[in-house]
């Protein structure tokens, strides 16, 4: 047991001087003995909340984890801080696995990961039920719910777990992702005791957010690409075939570029992860199926070149950029196609078929709510990082001043002749069809759902055939947030009037829109406003910092090379951008800075030191 306070283990550890937001409070809580629940965005320092006081109590604490990459990555960065840490999953082999095990016995680990579907093995309950458990902390902890994202059976063996136990330990959960739903469902299912519970605000700042409809998605990105060489980020993508696409388009185009989805080997997924992760390959193409718990900090930008399923997965997504707290951007290039992909997505998802027709029902209706609430981020024209905050129940002032919308020009315009062909349209055709074809007949397209409904007979077809079809979506997307129309809840999403509806077309109210001054304002507005800038965090930098910078980060680069270690583990780009500015000549100078902490100033801080000494010095 370690005799130091929480203030000198957060130094001495992890080299910070400070705690962020509810940190404090969920380790005092843990010290005293009580269950916690951190709702808390991605990086915003979860793990710190249980690391620290399993450093303080007496006794093991397990830490649960859903993903294998991610629990080689902590224990890696515990170790790197001079803390004996271990897990105890697949990846290793039977040998390895009872090593591990007598180690963990001998009482040489305060923390050891483990799988979830570790806990109910023999050998692992032989070593739990004779061990002191001070704590189980169950990381990712949505994983034990259904509404979640990603449901993992195996996290309801936790539970059952705990149960066997002599003595029941302290239970702490952790996520990022907390409907309400889900949240409820952690408490009830992990049996927590009354946890002491911190949300922390979803707000993440740093991120610089904009949707685009680039009519081109690929040349697009490469622009975005050209203009920021030595950024590192996360290209994503709806499909398999179009993460090949892309991810060979670039590489075709001489981009240090790696790709990730399902589809390919164990091995190579693994490869090109960890290509990534090392700063071997700067770009990463992939499915939504890469990402979890990928807690590489210098991750720049993240375009998604499709739009996702839902404002869940969104936020999830974007989670993983810049973690360093940097500036960051999330860029996302819709086109009406995606909807049409993602609802053909919900019709015939597999996880589905399993379920009774009753709850399949429930869940699909659920997913296409979500989808919708998707399609509305890239309509409004408000702020929004306030969309995204108000659909997980924040609410606060509707101007971010880091978000396309609240740095683009507006303007009212007159839509009511648009608006009145719409409603009349749907009217006219009995309130029988979903949005593409009222689209599409206002705008007067001739396909194969136009000519089968006889759409043409419709009194409304081709009235807005100079409209932009995009404009009319949006209007269309107007109507229905304003309540002048709206949508079935079947899976058939069926356009109906509603009682506002007559206002615009008997009574003769106008409808007047936000509109952007720019005919593709979020292109705009993102290039010309808000540039990234050159390498990394060190954005600020003068010029000859800059060149300390790239000195530090070569020298970390070798160090990481000979431990095999990712580079962000032995010091962040941040910290180094704090060496460059502060230019420390002594341990004390040095250990000020954050992120270096005794242990790791003992293995490399010498090095550092030279390093600046050589280069700061005139
Ligand atoms: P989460 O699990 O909430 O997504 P992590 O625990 O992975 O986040 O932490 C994200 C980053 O924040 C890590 O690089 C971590 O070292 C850093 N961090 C955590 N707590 C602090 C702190 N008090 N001061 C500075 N950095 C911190
Ligand atoms: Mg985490």
């Amino acid at each position: 047991m370690n005799t130091m306070d929480k203030y000198q283990v957060l130094k001495q550890y992890f080299g910070y001087d400070t705690f962020r937001e509810g940190q404090e409070t969920l380790i005092d809580a843990i010290l005293a003995g009580k269950d916690v629940f951190g709702v808390m965005p991605t990086g915003s320092g979860k793990s710190l909340c249980f690391q620290i006081p399993a450093l303080m109590m007496d006794g093991i604490t397990l830490v649960i984890s859903p993903l294998i990459s991610l629990m080689k990555d902590q224990v890696a960065a515990l170790n790197q801080a001079g803390v004996h840490a271990a897990y105890l999953n697949s990846s290793l082999t039977a040998a390895q696995y009872y090593k591990a095990l007598e180690y963990a016995k001998a009482g040489r680990y305060p923390i050891i990961y483990v799988a979830p579907e570790r806990l109910e093995t023999e050998s692992f309950l032989d070593f739990a039920l004779h061990a002191k458990i001070a704590m189980v902390a169950v990381d990712e902890a949505h994983c034990v719910s259904q509404w979640g994202q990603d449901f993992r059976p195996s996290y309801l063996k936790i539970v059952e777990f705990i149960k066997r136990l002599p003595k029941r330990p302290i239970v702490s959960a952790f996520t990022a992702t907390a409907t309400k739903e889900v949240r409820e469902d952690i408490i009830d299912i992990l049996l927590l005791r009354e946890p002491v519970m911190v949300t922390t605000g979803y707000d993440r700042p740093n991120l610089y957010l904009a949707v685009q409809t680039p009519k081109d998605k690929f040349a697009a990105l490469k622009a975005s690409l050209d203009a920021h060489p030595d950024q590192c980020g996360i290209v994503y993508c709806q499909t398999r075939k179009l993460v090949e696409d892309v991810s060979g388009r670039l590489k075709n185009g001489g981009f240090s570029v790696t790709r990730y989805h399902a589809g390919l080997s164990d091995a190579e997924r693994q490869k090109n992860q960890d290509d990534f992760i090392y700063d071997r390959r700067l770009i990463m193409v992939a499915t939504n199926a890469f990402g979890m718990g990928i807690d590489k900090s210098n991750v720049r930008f993240i375009i998604h070149y499709n739009m996702p399923g839902s404002i869940e997965a969104y936020y999830q997504e974007i989670g993983r950029c810049a973690r360093d707290m940097e500036p960051g951007e999330c860029i996302l290039y819709y086109s009406g196609q995606d909807v049409v992909t993602n609802q053909f997505f919900i019709e015939h998802n597999k996880d589905n078929q399993e379920l009774d027709p009753i709850t399949r029902q429930i869940v699909s209706e659920r997913d296409r709510m979500r989808l919708r609430k998707m399609t509305f981020y890239c309509f409004t024209n408000e702020c929004l990082r306030d969309y995204i905050l108000r659909y997980f129940g924040e609410y606060r002032s509707n101007y971010c001043a880091n978000c396309a919308n609240c740095l683009t020009q507006f303007e009212n315009v007159d839509v009511t002749e648009s608006a009145k062909a719409l409603i009349g349209c749907v009217s006219a055709c009995r309130q029988r069809y979903g949005i593409n074809v009222i689209l599409d007949t206002v705008h007067g397209a001739n396909n194969a759902k136009i000519r089968q409904y006889r759409m043409k007979d419709n009194p409304y077809y081709a009235v807005q055939a100079k409209t932009s079809p995009y404009r009319l979506r949006q209007v269309m997307n107007h109507l229905i947030l304003q309540g002048f129309l709206s949508l079935s809840d079947d899976e058939y999403t069926i356009v109906r009037l509603t009682d506002a509806s007559k206002r615009i077309l008997d009574e003769g109210e106008p409808v007047v829109m936000k509109m952007a001054k720019e005919q593709e304002p979020a292109i705009k507005a993102a290039s010309g406003k808000k540039q990234r800038k050159g390498s990394a965090a060190a954005v600020d930098l003068s010029a000859p910092d800059q060149e300390l910078f790239q000195q530090l980060r070569a020298l970390r680069m070798e160090i990481a090379r000979d431990e095999q270690v990712p580079p962000y583990i032995v010091f962040s780009d941040k910290t180094l951008v704090h060496m460059c500015v502060a230019k420390p000549r002594t341990k004390a100078a040095m250990l000020a800075v954050p992120g270096v902490g005794e242990f790791k100033f003992g293995k490399y801080g010498e090095r550092f030191l030279e390093c600046i000494l050589t280069q700061a010095t005139p």
